[in-house]
């Protein structure tokens, strides 16, 4: 299965020249669980860009499902929602995944309605279905597994492990590994939830120049993440959610002390900045 980035910044969109390497979208990625089923976790503005890529791979293409699964309802995981061109192939098919009493994919698409985008749901050619159940139901037929966390931030933010076979990846953004006070989940359950993953996508908003002045905003320090990643034994950890007044340099330099920190450690975690655009092989 392809997991590829389409957004992969933080708090906001920052397109530009400083950020044409890693990328200005904010969070998106996506999953091909089947030719004809995708997994998107979070909408982001990436989520514009999957569904241009999707309108040229799909010329002539038969129906083809995407599954949506939110982290969070912050602004810079959903507002990519009303650009997402699928919304205009009557031959797509787009699965809200949410629990009833969270509502978020009906909250989302409040944003078609007028007051922040001209068009209504019922201008909308494709079918929208909202699935009531955890992911790991709605997505039994493609994964062997799924389960979720509550991540270190304010309001409610879920964390997502996939596995299918014998790999795993853990999707963790907008999670503060330690600095709360009082923390929603304490890190040795962050611990145990990525434990041997092969991939972990996680939240490396700060370095320590941001601190202590942002603890308690719900992100991560740097080095906190490479710890995360060192104990729980994973395989490669992707940098994410970088912050949007960080440029390429910046990030090259943030990726370079998170590669000191964990060969000064002895970890054999591999690292790098997750970058928009980029794919690899779960
Ligand atoms: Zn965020
Ligand atoms: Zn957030």
């Amino acid at each position: 299965m392809l997991v590829r980035f389409w957004g992969v910044r933080g708090s906001s969109a920052v397109p530009g020249s400083l950020t044409e390497r890693y990328g200005g979208n904010t969070s998106c990625i996506s999953i091909d669980l089947t030719p004809s089923d995708t997994l998107i976790v979070d909408a982001g503005t990436g989520i514009r860009e999957l569904g241009e890529a999707a309108k040229k791979e799909r010329v002539d293409a038969a129906a083809h499902t995407y599954f949506i699964l939110l982290s969070h309802l912050h602004w810079d995981h959903v507002q990519g929602i009303p650009l997402f061109a699928p919304f205009h192939d009557a031959k797509a098919r787009i699965e809200f995944i949410s629990d009833p009493e969270l509502n978020w994919g009906r909250r989302v698409m409040k944003q078609f309605g007028g007051d922040h985008f001209p068009l209504c749901e019922d201008d909308l050619l494709a079918t929208v279905v909202h699935r009531e159940e955890s992911p790991k139901a709605v997505l039994a037929p493609f994964l062997d597994d799924v389960e979720r966390i509550r991540a270190n931030h304010p309001g409610l933010c879920y964390g997502y492990r996939f596995r299918k076979g014998n790999k795993s990846l853990v999707y963790l953004t907008d999670n503060e590994v330690t600095g709360m006070s009082v923390p929603l989940t304490p890190r040795e359950e962050l611990v145990s939830f990525c434990k041997d993953v092969d991939f972990l996508i996680h939240d490396a908003q700060y370095t320590a120049l941001d601190l202590p002045r942002k603890c308690g905003w719900g992100h991560s320090e740097v080095s906190d993440v490479c710890r995360l990643a060192a104990d729980a034994n994973v395989g490669k950890l992707f940098l994410f959610h970088h912050d949007p007044n960080r440029s390429d340099n910046d990030i090259d330099g943030i990726v370079a002390s998170a590669r000191d920190y964990l060969s000064g450690n002895r970890s054999s975690v591999s690292c790098s900045a997750a970058r928009e655009g980029d794919s690899f092989d779960l």
